[in-house]
């Protein structure tokens, strides 16, 4: 399944996060062996359990809402929170990446779904949101691009239009703040049910489980 979505990618030179939640490192090893490499995890207690078992070239993604206090477990090793969504959230991940001597690669989560959903930036306070954050001259922190999650519903063309508006959103995010900066370029979009969507609509990074490792309980 793996090479058949990393087929899939290619034309459109996306990546591939390969979400482990809740499997074991046996099968995460597996799709390792297979030469995958970015996996992505949703709960820093379970990735903690999960690091010093597997392989140090792995690049760990936090892909799910992350609380303040658990940052500092995971500065030291992480290679890109997907889900900053709070001020907050950044000035810590930018604390603890400074005390680790990094620099540490962010998305900022944006809030595409119609239905409701709690995490993420809202649309309309994007901008506000990156000046504050750039005025702050967070040196340890790369803001390195946005990731969204569609409705969970089976209208395509809806989940379609979500996505089309994050690629919107990023495009003028860039054009606006990020003109110059060659870090910031990901549009994290797509998970096992969308990724096709997604990739049409400009994704260069997607974000897959069930469909690599199996349904999850
Ligand atoms: C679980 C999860 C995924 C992967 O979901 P699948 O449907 O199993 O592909 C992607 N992104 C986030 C934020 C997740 O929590």
């Amino acid at each position: 399944m793996i090479a058949q979505i990393l087929q899939e990618l290619k034309p459109f030179n996306a990546r591939l996060v390969a979400v482990s939640k809740t499997k074991p490192v046996g099968d995460i090893r597996k799709i390792y062996d297979l030469g995958q490499r970015i996996f992505g995890e949703n709960r820093v207690q379970e990735l903690m359990a999960k690091v010093d078992l597997l392989p140090e070239d792995i690049e760990w993604h936090l892909i799910g809402h992350l609380q303040r206090n658990k940052v500092k477990y995971i500065a030291p090793f992480i290679g890109m929170i997907h889900s900053v969504d709070s001020l907050e959230l950044a000035k810590e991940i930018n604390k603890q990446a400074a005390r680790n001597d990094r620099r540490i690669p962010v998305l900022l989560q944006i809030r595409i779904a119609e239905e409701e959903t709690k995490f993420g930036i809202e649309t309309n306070k994007i901008d506000q949101f990156v000046e504050e954050m750039l005025a702050k001259n967070w040196h340890h922190l790369e803001i390195a691009g946005v990731m969204g999650m569609a409705s969970f519903v089976d209208d395509e063309k809806q989940i379609s239009a979500e996505f089309n508006r994050l690629k919107e959103i990023f495009d003028h995010l860039k054009s606006r703040y990020f003109e110059e900066e060659t870090s910031f370029r990901e549009i994290s979009m797509g998970m096992s049910g969308d990724y096709q969507i997604a990739l049409q609509q400009g994704s260069t990074m997607v974000r897959i489980g069930s469909l690599i490792f199996g349904a999850r309980n």
